[in-house]
């Protein structure tokens, strides 16, 4: 196809001008598109990193002095059990028999201590849980990305303060605390002791049985005999077996319940062989557990049964019980858990005679500490549970001083460390004159107004607390505005750019634009980006920041100073603006808030699926009525359209594990073949016009008309491959070779036969979605292959749905011929939207991303018997890849159609895709399930990827359509045959010119030509549509 035979016409005269405006023209697009698309994978790339400076920084700092309490020890030693993943109410509640389960534990709580719920934060896990009880600060989720063995960093604990720590355990959870310790006697069993399939309990009395032989060894060594008379001593015992017999069993099972009664007995033989040993009554006792367990076997997320853990604690220095004066004040106040202050204690646990105090995981740390006269672990921010301790008020206010001290230290540490890099520091208002407090606070200690000394503590320690906060999130509106303005300015650039290259602008916009791009004036503009950029490094380089900083601005400045550069482009854009009328702006602004509460739907699709339904409801009703209000009559279509998609709105209702239904999949062969069959039979029974002409194109002449019947014939033989296959394996029977073979030859040979199918729309579609059922239709085990067959429907409704705009527009002549290719308008955003939606579709309407992480075996069963699981995850990958591909094919041959520049189809994509890209940026989260969160990032790095990838699929193209000028007929040839494999829509031969140019084509030059609305600009409606 010649250049001037686009829309724009065109007489004699400007030809030889504009073909030479041409060619320099085309050359720049090229070079801007191939520049962007690098520009846009780094840009995704850096600012996907940027997530780990923003939400995921550890909360530890380095260089505070410890602060001893200045009153004596309460305790010498402190025996501290962890019955690892016991939940609170298997511990309080009695058995069916009204038995109570852990009677030792029951008879402290009644008789000799303190007891409450200690709540875990989220991720409910081993390490997080262990590390806020021995440490006293709630872990960093991204530690786990650093190694579970070692320690990311370097954290002081209980441990490190005690004289000796003796410490017996589980191979993950003891080696954290003193695997570097000196100061420490520990042992752990080896990994193979933590086999599920036994009854786990063992472990702990594994546990009591070392220390019980310390003991014993202890009468012998003289050495040790004196160690254990020291004071500042800790044991620690991990019990591991409730965790495991949970995992194993769950927490209703006998096994389980079984081994609280084993927890119980450990804490009772533990009690009596200290008592025994040391005789001296100067032992504290703290029992808890680091987490707890859902019914269903697992622990993670923040759910009551995984926070709620249960906290005894007895001996030197605690309080006796009291009887409970209902005092549950209702303040507010809110554990890390989220869970409320005054959460009731069940009445069958039968302690409501008796005070319960409630405290967050992280406060067990500081109450360790100062039973034995120890202080803080210096990263902790713990709040020193006051109820717990049996002191003299002047001792609980010095405790209380103490812990208060120790936070105060962190925040200053914090605080003096982000001063001294800062040029511009903004400090924690609410602390400037902390000094003046703590004087107040001495003050108030040496008159003795111990209750005025302990609120002025107590509010010293919350402001210190949410002084910490503050500079753990100092950073954050800095980074994540220069984060949102970046994609903000990615979106602006693609948008100027596809206004530029893809849309026909009035000439006088045009004409300031070529200006601009020429660089008269963008010379000024790049000084001042590269001075900016200058200044704002400088700034970072002062402030220590790390090196990302520099490139998360750099990005920024550098996109915005690219849009200044076509400032004068956007000027121009705008007075058009002004001067079109106002029915046209609200049009724009409509379809801006349309697409936005589009886009903001698919987002919430990403964890509700659900509401799908409600879209292809929706979509079912409004399109015939729609189609309806255009052009009257042609209800077949129109049912259609309705049909196709209220079938496709049951899908996403129904389970996202895919039962087992081997006959739904058999039936979808016949009712494949039926779809095919009747497409086909469309195309040579229906009457010839308009509507019809431009998807069937009837001159075509078959090459090999046999090819439907074979394809056919592939997918019957695949449906009954199906059902033999499954009966062989519900007989337990080994699949035979054979079958295998036979599964094999047809996915492979199928999806071939399309490449020799007629050059038509519709042919060629049918044949696409023929070929691609055998695989489909062996790798299903249920509904998902009747949703391959519906999906289909849908799409072909999507394709009669614009063919019925297109052929309105010819009708009423305002459309060029066919083939003619357009700009871009403003209602051509309905496309790439549609696109987004089914897309989506493609993947939500069989599963979610939980259901591809669980491996279903049965899938791919058909093609392979050994288990080999690259092998079959890339089976599964590919079998999720074919929706996408039909939808893709659809969109190409939609674009094709209506004669839409495809490449400014997918930039309009990647616009649209970055704006959820930017709600997910901020939908990551740093507390929660490791599910939670893994999803929270996974989002946002699909969304991420997910342009990557579109922008992957232009490189390709921009490559192949270079390489594609080479006159040599067999090159041109090897090209075509590669071109079908990258870009799913497969063209015709005849068509083959009209696609090497597709994307220089529509490039014009709106200066010239009768046929451009630039020609009038006082009413370029193309622009608006
Ligand atoms: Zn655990
Ligand atoms: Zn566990």
């Amino acid at each position: 196809m010649s250049d001037g035979n686009g829309i724009l016409g065109g007489g004699v005269f400007f030809e030889r001008r504009r073909s030479a405006a041409t060619s320099n023209r085309r050359k720049w697009v090229k070079t801007r598109e191939k520049w962007l698309v690098v520009l846009g994978i780094v840009l995704h790339a850096v600012y996907m990193l940027s997530i780990f400076d923003i939400y995921f920084k550890t909360p530890i700092v380095h260089g505070m002095d410890p602060v001893f309490p200045r009153f004596s020890a309460p305790a010498k030693r402190l025996v501290f059990i962890v019955a690892d993943g016991l939940r609170a109410d298997k511990f309080f509640e009695p058995d069916s028999e009204g038995n109570f389960r852990a009677p030792f534990l029951r008879s402290v709580i009644k008789e000799q201590g303190r007891w409450g719920v200690s709540h875990a934060r989220p991720p409910t896990e081993s390490r997080p849980g262990h590390v806020a009880i021995i440490a006293g600060f709630y872990e960093d989720p991204s530690a786990v990305l650093k190694g579970w063995k070692a320690n990311p960093v370097e954290f002081d604990s209980v441990f490190n303060r005690s004289r000796h720590t003796f410490s017996y355990g589980s191979p993950d959870i003891v080696p954290i605390f003193c695997g570097a310790l000196p100061h420490s006697t520990w042992n752990t069993y080896p990994p193979e002791f933590e086999d599920f399939a036994t009854d786990a309990s063992f472990l702990d009395e594994w546990s009591f049985d070392q220390f019980q032989s310390l003991l014993h060894k202890s009468n012998e060594k003289k050495e040790m005999r004196h160690l254990l008379e020291q004071d500042n001593l800790v044991v620690f015992l991990h019990l591991l077996g409730c965790d495991s017999n949970g995992h194993a069993h769950r927490p209703f099972s006998s096994i389980y319940l079984n081994n609280v009664k084993v927890v119980d007995s450990i804490a009772e033989r533990v009690y009596n062989l200290v008592q025994g040993y040391f005789e001296d009554s100067l032992t504290a006792y703290i029992f808890t557990a680091d987490h707890g367990m859902s019914d269903k076997g697992s622990h993670g997320d923040a759910h009551p049964s995984n926070t709620d853990t249960p906290l005894v604690v007895w001996g030197a220095g605690v309080k006796t019980p009291r009887p409970s004066s209902s005092n549950h004040s209702h303040c507010g106040f809110r554990f890390v858990d989220n869970h409320l202050h005054d959460a009731l204690t069940p009445t069958e646990w039968g302690l409501d005679g008796i005070e319960r105090v409630d405290v967050n995981q992280a406060d067990i740390a500081p109450l360790m500490s100062t039973l034995l006269g120890l202080p803080c672990p210096v990263n902790s921010v713990g709040a020193l549970p006051l109820g717990y301790l049996d002191l003299s008020q002047a001792e609980e206010v010095e405790a209380l001083l103490a812990n208060t001290k120790q936070i105060l230290n962190q925040f200053l540490q914090k605080s003096q460390i982000k001063q001294s890099h800062s040029l511009y520091f903004k400090p924690f208002k609410p602390l400037l004159h902390y000094s003046s407090i703590l004087d107040r606070i001495e003050e108030l200690i040496q008159t003795r107004d111990y209750q005025g000394a302990m609120k002025l503590s107590e509010n010293l320690r919350d402001l210190a607390l949410e002084g910490l906060h503050y500079f753990q999130t100092y950073d954050w509106m800095m980074l994540m505005t220069v984060v949102t303005l970046g994609y903000i300015g990615w979106m602006v650039y693609i948008v100027i750019h596809v206004l530029q290259s893809y849309a026909s602008l009035p000439g006088n916009i045009a004409t300031k634009e070529q200006n601009a791009h020429q660089g008269k004036s963008s010379m000024k503009v790049y000084l001042f980006g590269c001075f900016f950029m200058g200044v704002f490094s400088l700034l970072l380089l002062v402030d220590r920041s790390p090196p990302l900083y520099h490139a998360y601005i750099a990005m920024t400045v550098f996109l915005w100073t690219r849009i200044l550069t076509e400032y004068e482009f956007v000027k121009a854009l705008w007075r058009t603006l002004c001067m079109k009328r106002s029915n046209d702006i609200i049009k724009l602004l409509a379809s801006c808030v349309l697409s936005i509460l589009i886009l903001e739907f698919l987002v919430n699709s990403f964890t509700e699926r659900r509401l799908y339904t409600w879209c292809f409801l929706i979509a079912g009703a409004v399109a015939p009525f729609y189609l309806s209000l255009l052009f009257p009559g042609r209800l077949a279509i129109k049912a259609f359209v309705w049909g196709a998609c209220w079938c496709l709105s049951i899908f996403t209702l129904m389970p996202s594990e895919i039962p087992d239904n081997t006959k739904l999949v058999v039936a979808s062969g016949p009712l494949i073949i039926l779809i095919g069959v009747a497409a086909r039979w469309q195309g040579l029974h229906i009457e010839v016009n308009e509507y019809w002409y431009s998807i069937l194109k009837l001159d075509y002449r078959p090459k090999f008309p046999m090819l439907l019947a074979l394809q056919v014939f592939l997918v019957g033989l695949s449906s009954l491959m199906v059902f033999l296959s499954t009966t062989h394996r519900t007989e337990k029977q080994e699949l035979p070779v054979l079958h295998q073979l036979i599964n094999w030859s047809i996915a492979g040979s199928s999806m071939v036969l399309p490449l020799f199918s007629a050059p038509n729309l519709l042919v060629r579609l049918t044949s696409i979605f023929l070929g691609f059922a055998p695989s489909y239709l062996l790798l299903s085990i249920g509904y998902e292959a009747v949703f391959y067959a519906t999906l289909a429907l849908v799409l072909m409704a999507w394709i009669l749905f614009e063919n019925a705009i297109l052929y309105l527009s010819k009708v009423n002549g305002s459309s060029t011929s066919e083939h003619e290719d357009r700009s871009l308008r403003l209602s051509d955003v309905r496309v790439p939207l549609t696109f987004m939606v089914l897309f989506n579709v493609a993947f939500f309407g069989t599963g979610n991303f939980a259901s591809i992480a669980s491996f279903e075996i049965s899938s791919v069963y058909r093609f392979v018997t050994i288990f080999s699981p690259f092998f079959m995850a890339a089976l599964l990958i590919f079998k999720l890849f074919i929706p996408f591909m039909l939808v893709i094919c659809v969109f190409s041959s939609i674009t094709k159609l209506i004669g839409l520049p495809q490449l400014g189809c997918y930039f309009l994509v990647i616009l649209f895709s970055d704006v959820m890209t930017i709600h997910f940026f901020f939908l990551v989260r740093n507390t929660g399930s490791w599910m939670e969160i893994g999803n929270s990032i996974s989002h946002f790095g699909i969304m991420s990827a997910q342009v990557c990838d579109t922008l992957d699929f232009k490189i390709i193209r921009l490559l192949c359509l270079k390489r594609s000028i080479s006159p040599d007929k067999l090159l041109d040839q090897l090209w075509h045959g590669k071109y079908y494999l990258q870009t799913p829509f497969l063209l015709a031969p005849d068509d083959h010119e009209n696609a090497e140019c597709c994307s220089c084509k529509r490039v014009r030059i709106p200066s010239c030509g009768p046929g451009d609305l630039g020609s009038n600009p006082a009413t370029p409606e193309h622009l608006l549509g």
